[in-house]
């Protein structure tokens, strides 16, 4: 695939109310989900959502049990997936063992009875491409993980597809490995104009990749949006989860004023901003742990800081080296824990006073 060459245009991929299910569970429900041309988006969610059978019933891999799937004006749901002209990138890479690279990645092309010196040059090309043109002739079993994944990659932009489908491609890789090809991703789906569907359990991952994350959960689309708006206005607190509110305090609604309300339990105090309506008599505090800091000095939890900030009095627990930061955790008076960040790791017992300005406190009402 040359970088650049015109592709075979499409304006958007629809899926209209596509269930799917397996006996009586139900995997899919009443997905409405629309994939512009050349975006790159991201299906997140924890294991068992029905990232992957979305996947799959977008591949053509599973029959759908409701719905229609729209390519255009083009009605797909029915097609083989070999008639999609859909690429598909696993986990597990399934290349060849017994063919050489450079056979693994021409063997689509070849079965499309595309001529030789036609596979050639495209081959070569993708293979340049995923930096593997030194490696063309090596067995799939003599490469990193790594570089299988990469063959893997080559052997399906090769093809020109139409959409590039990927169920957790670097989930079998190192950590160093992971943020590195996450980027070569990237990279490729921007130089040849692709349009990709992404699927994984890992929130960094989606927002690092995509364009749009659509969020799962129980087979049904949570949230969708840009990266930015996931990330900083989660729908829920099973979103605020995965984007790294690792504090999700169900408290007592104590107050409310204008645009702010204000929550209490267990020797805690927090004043936060309503995320929607919060109606009940308890509600949950989202917080992240990076927007704790600490105060300086002894003082009382609960009591209102500088600035209507939040102040909470807790016994550190456990401190972590992480190398730029130290994740503590702690407990209030009342056995509440917290999780946040210090300067420095301290020794087990040590009291500290926390800080949050009530702007970084979510309220949502209560726990779904
Ligand atoms: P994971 O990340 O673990 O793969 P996922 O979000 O991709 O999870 P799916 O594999 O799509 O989730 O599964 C969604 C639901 O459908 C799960 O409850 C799963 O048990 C069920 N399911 C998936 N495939 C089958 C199948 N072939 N037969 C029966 N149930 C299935």
């Amino acid at each position: 695939l040359v970088e650049g060459e015109p592709r075979a245009a499409f304006g958007h991929v629809r899926m209209e109310g596509v269930s799917r299910r397996f006996g009586g569970a139900v995997a899919l429900d009443r997905i409405d989900l629309r994939i512009e041309g050349g975006e790159f988006l991201a299906l997140l969610g924890p294991s068992g959502c029905g990232k992957s059978t979305a996947l799959n019933c977008l591949a053509g891999l599973l029959p759908l049990s409701d719905g229609e799937i729209w390519l255009d004006d083009e009605r797909i749901d029915g097609l083989p997936p070999e008639r999609r002209d859909f690429g598909m990138v696993f986990q597990n890479y399934a290349l060849f063992p017994h063919l050489p690279v450079r056979k693994n990645v021409a063997f689509g092309l070849s079965v499309r009875r595309v001529g030789k010196a036609e596979i050639a040059r495209r081959v070569d090309e993708a293979l340049r491409l995923v930096e593997l043109s030194d490696h063309a002739h090596k067995l799939p079993g003599q490469l990193s993980g790594g570089q299988q994944q990469r063959v893997a990659i080559a052997r399906a932009v090769v093809l020109r597809p139409r959409l590039v489908l990927m169920d957790e491609p670097l989930s079998n890789l190192d950590a160093k490995l992971r943020v590195q090809m996450r980027t070569e991703i990237r990279r490729m789906h921007q130089a040849l104009g692709l349009t990709t569907v992404y699927v994984t359990h890992d929130q960094e991952e989606a927002l690092a990749l995509a364009d749009r994350v659509v969020v799962l959960r129980a087979g049904r689309i949570e949230q969708a949006g840009s990266p930015e708006e996931v990330y900083t206005y989660p729908a829920s607190t099973y979103i605020a989860g995965f984007m790294g509110y690792r504090n999700l305090l169900e408290m007592r609604v104590e107050s409310r004023t204008d645009g702010r309300i204000t929550l209490a339990d267990r020797g805690l105090r927090l004043t936060g901003v309503p995320q929607g309506e919060v109606p009940g008599e308890t509600a949950v505090a989202a917080v992240r742990p990076e927007d704790f800091t600490v105060a300086a000095g002894p003082g009382e939890s609960g009591s209102a800081g500088s600035a209507g900030g939040n102040v909470l009095g807790v016994r550190v627990e456990v401190s972590e080296f992480h190398g730029r930061e130290v994740a503590a955790e702690g407990v209030t008076g009342d056995g509440q824990v917290v999780h946040f960040r210090l300067p420095e790791r301290v020794a087990p017992g040590t009291r500290v006073n926390l800080t949050v300005p009530a702007e970084r406190v979510l309220v949502f009402g209560g726990r779904e």
